[in-house]
């Protein structure tokens, strides 16, 4: 459902660079597939994830994103739930403002439909209605992290993209937020990109993985076998300090 080819990504002046953010970045995402990417802080997974998206332009290369017609308009196509959940809701905004926003001016929907559509979500992700009538700063991270997840899902995607979507949690919460990304991959068939820094989350949820260092893609392999026997050197490091 996606292919990048030779993404770079160059912020300001590229004379002054030392390194791009992404360079010759190529990779492709199967539907229904969840692609692991791993790499050091820096290392320009977070850029990878916003140039999928459509947040920041790729300086070069292409990305081509294969969508299913029958599927929600392109421009809602692929979501990306943040790294902190927090920072991802207005402060002053009940939780059914936040979620609600994005479906106002992506979808012609009545209040009724749009209520309808956020009730169901808010089941899909286990969390309690009487939530929508609470600001962020009344739920807990979880609670915010699950939310997250409810107004990407609104707006029906095809390619989910987690960045860091459960570092900030303990690991109980973070597992089952895992789950609930697994079990929604299921039922949507979605295509899902885990971005993280931490080994075993992506062990535990990918088909694929890629490795990230300096804006390179250095290393694409079957998770079982990238955990076996990482190729790449600072692959292995990786994986020797996950243990
Ligand atoms: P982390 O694990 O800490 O989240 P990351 O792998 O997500 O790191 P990125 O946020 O993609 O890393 O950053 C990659 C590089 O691009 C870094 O050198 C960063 O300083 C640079 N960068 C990212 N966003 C910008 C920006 N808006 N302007 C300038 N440089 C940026
Ligand atoms: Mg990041």
């Amino acid at each position: 459902v996606l292919v990048l080819d030779r993404v770079g990504k160059h912020f300001g002046s590229r004379r002054k660079l030392g390194h791009a953010a992404l360079q010759d970045v190529s990779l492709s995402l199967r539907r229904g597939e969840i692609l692991g990417v791993l790499g050091q802080s820096g290392s320009g997974k977070s850029t990878l994830a916003k140039a999928i998206v459509g947040l920041e332009a790729a300086s070069t290369g292409s990305i081509t994103r294969l969508l299913d017609a029958a599927g929600p308009r392109p421009a809602t196509a692929v979501q990306l739930v943040f790294q902190e959940p927090h920072s991802a809701f207005d402060p002053r905004m009940t939780l059914r403002a936040s979620l609600q926003a994005p479906l106002r001016s992506h979808r012609a929907l009545s209040q009724e439909q749009r209520d309808e559509r956020t009730a169901a979500v808010m089941a899909e992700v286990e969390l309690d209605a009487a939530l929508l009538d609470k600001r962020p700063g009344q739920c807990s991270g979880g609670q915010l992290q699950r939310a997250t997840i409810a107004r990407a899902l609104l707006l029906e995607p095809q390619i989910l993209i987690c960045d860091e979507a459960t570092s900030a949690l303990d690991a109980l919460t973070q597992r089952t937020i895992l789950n609930l990304l697994l079990r929604l991959q299921r039922e949507h068939n979605l295509s899902l990109i885990v971005i993280s820094h931490d080994m075993d989350v992506v062990r535990y949820m990918c088909d694929r993985v890629a490795v990230l260092l300096q804006g390179r893609v250095i290393e694409v392999a079957e998770t079982k076998d990238f955990f076996a026997a990482p190729t790449h050197p600072h692959s292995q490091a990786l994986v020797e300090a996950s243990i």
